[in-house]
């Protein structure tokens, strides 16, 4: 029988079992461990319900009945509670969906707009962008369908500048990042551990936290921060711990640490851990302690009263930190390599992780990739396989991270440079790019690539929800967007 959720409506179905977190399809709700937690929003075994026959009946019918549209925000809209087949002011459903598609995209690029500004870096264009953007979407303003999808490309560069502002300001403040290896194990000694992606946060940390006994660890998107010499310099900056956003519940309960949540991507917290969670900048969770100015006196504080962790080394060294003048560097034996066949194709694999059983398409994807590929990746999505060992090409490795979401610029420019290299536009290079995405910074990047007339890319886990079978024809019969299929499927029709 079926479970479901009654926190998230997450259904859990014996046939399927829960792969990821180790359970076998044919697996009994009931045969399921005590400390199994909903894969989706980590609440435990007792908040589930069983989901009985006539339940199901409505589901299947409920996903039938997909809303057109769903708009509330003037006084006008209908019945007083929203329009959702047309709007009351004219708006037809495909403008709605693309105003939404334009907020996701600001608000994508809000964040790295707001990480960049921690660090004292602006740009009076992005902010007039915004505006106009924002503007744009109000009651009756713009009703014209190509116009918003021109307004979306223009998000898209909008998007490029700021993550060009942001990594500038990372370079400027933290140095080049460099390749390094990053151990995932536990040192003896008491401990904070740093999620989210605020540099300005972790190394605020860093220096407060110095002689103090006290060992910093990253989580999820916080692990490039190990690449950046400024920050790697502090020898009590020792490791990464868990992988990607969804698995906070399981990690932060196992390590008795101090928990410093810098952004986005920060979880409801379990009650095991929920005292020893603050949070800082824009993330902010109700009852834990908010810091506001970088002032972790109070984090610091909670950090030495817990228990110390054991030594306890990890089982994988995961490498990251290569930015585009390291990847730059190896140029010339990379067109040497080509040339003469060893390296058949690039891949940019990456964007954000998700907890849907789809997303390890990318694992598989990866693993099944022959060995005259490279792989270059980003974001939380690299957590599905950057505990492979991929090994080299004669000195090109052939998996490159490099680095957060926001660092997809580094790929931009990589993908730039190797298109003047070979002499070749840029959709006729050896390249596929292969993104999975779950939040709005993701919309924003896609949007990025899309406007700089980058096709045949592959997206997954799932089609964005936001955009209707108009809006997939567009993007389909403009840019050749694919979704994800098979992965060895998808491999035999790029490569051959
Ligand atoms: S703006 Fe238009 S679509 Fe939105 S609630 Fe008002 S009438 Fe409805
Ligand atoms: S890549 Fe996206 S999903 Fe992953 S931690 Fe960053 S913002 Fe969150």
């Amino acid at each position: 029988m079926k479970y479901r959720c009654l926190v998230c409506d997450y259904i859990y179905d014996p046939e399927k079992g829960d792969p990821d977190s180790g359970i076998e399809p044919g697996t009994e709700f009931e045969d399921l461990p005590d400390d199994w937690l909903c894969p989706i929003c980590g609440v435990g075994k007792e908040q589930f319900a069983p989901v009985t026959e006539e339940e199901e009946k409505t589901l299947k019918e409920e996903e039938k009945k997909a809303l057109d549209m769903f708009c509330y925000q003037c006084s006008q809209t209908a019945k007083g509670t929203g329009c959702t087949v047309i709007g009351v002011c004219g708006k037809q459903p495909t403008v709605a969906r693309l105003q939404d598609n334009l907020l996701f995209a600001i608000k994508g690029i809000s964040a790295y707009l707001y990480h960049a500004r921690e660090l004292g870096y602006t740009d009076p264009e992005i902010d007039a962008f915004l505006e106009r953007g924002f503007y744009s979407t109000l009651t009756n303003v713009n009703f014209d369908a190509p116009d918003f999808i021109k307004l979306a490309l223009e998000a898209g560069e909008m998007n490029i500048k700021t993550m060009q502002l942001l990594k500038k300001a990372h370079i400027k403040t933290y140095g080049e990042p460099v390749p390094t290896e990053v151990p995932t194990g536990t040192k003896k000694g008491h401990a904070i551990i740093v999620t989210g992606h605020s540099m300005k946060a972790l190394a605020e940390l860093l220096k407060q936290t110095e002689g103090k006994g006290i060992n910093i660890y990253t989580h999820s998107e916080m692990l490039p921060a190990h690449g950046y010499p400024e920050l790697h310099k502090y020898p009590h900056l020792v490791g990464q711990l868990g992988k990607a956003w969804f698995d906070q519940k399981k990690t932060f309960v196992k390590y008795p640490a101090a928990i410093l949540a810098t952004s986005n991507c920060v979880l409801l917290p379990t009650d095991e851990y929920k005292d020893r969670l603050f949070t800082s900048g824009v993330a902010m969770i109700p009852d834990t302690t908010h810091i506001d100015d970088y002032d972790f006196t109070p984090l610091i504080e909670k950090a030495l009263s817990l228990p110390e962790l054991p030594e306890e080394p990890g089982e994988t060294v995961l490498t990251t930190g290569f930015g585009a003048s390291t990847i730059l560097s190896l140029k010339d034996k990379i067109k040497e390599l080509v040339e003469a066949g060893k390296i058949r194709r690039f891949f940019l694999v990456g964007g954000c992780d998700s907890p849907l059983p789809q997303a390890k398409y990318y694992t598989e994807f990866v693993e099944k990739l022959p060995e005259d590929t490279v792989v270059l990746t980003l974001a939380c999505g690299k957590y599905r396989f950057n505990d492979l060992d991929m090994g080299d090409i004669e000195g090109v490795p052939r998996l490159i991270d490099i680095g957060q979401c926001n660092d997809a610029i580094v790929g931009i420019d990589v993908v730039a440079a190797l298109s003047e290299l070979f002499g070749l536009e840029i959709n006729e290079l050896p390249l596929t790019i292969v993104l999975s995405w779950m939040e709005q910074k993701a919309a924003a990047i896609l949007w990025s690539l899309l406007s700089l007339d980058i096709k045949g890319m592959y997206i997954g886990p799932i089609l964005p929800g936001w955009a209707n079978e108009d809006i997939i024809n567009y993007l389909v019969s403009n840019y050749d967007l694919k979704p994800i299929s098979d992965p060895e499927k998808d491999i035999k029709e790029i490569l051959g």
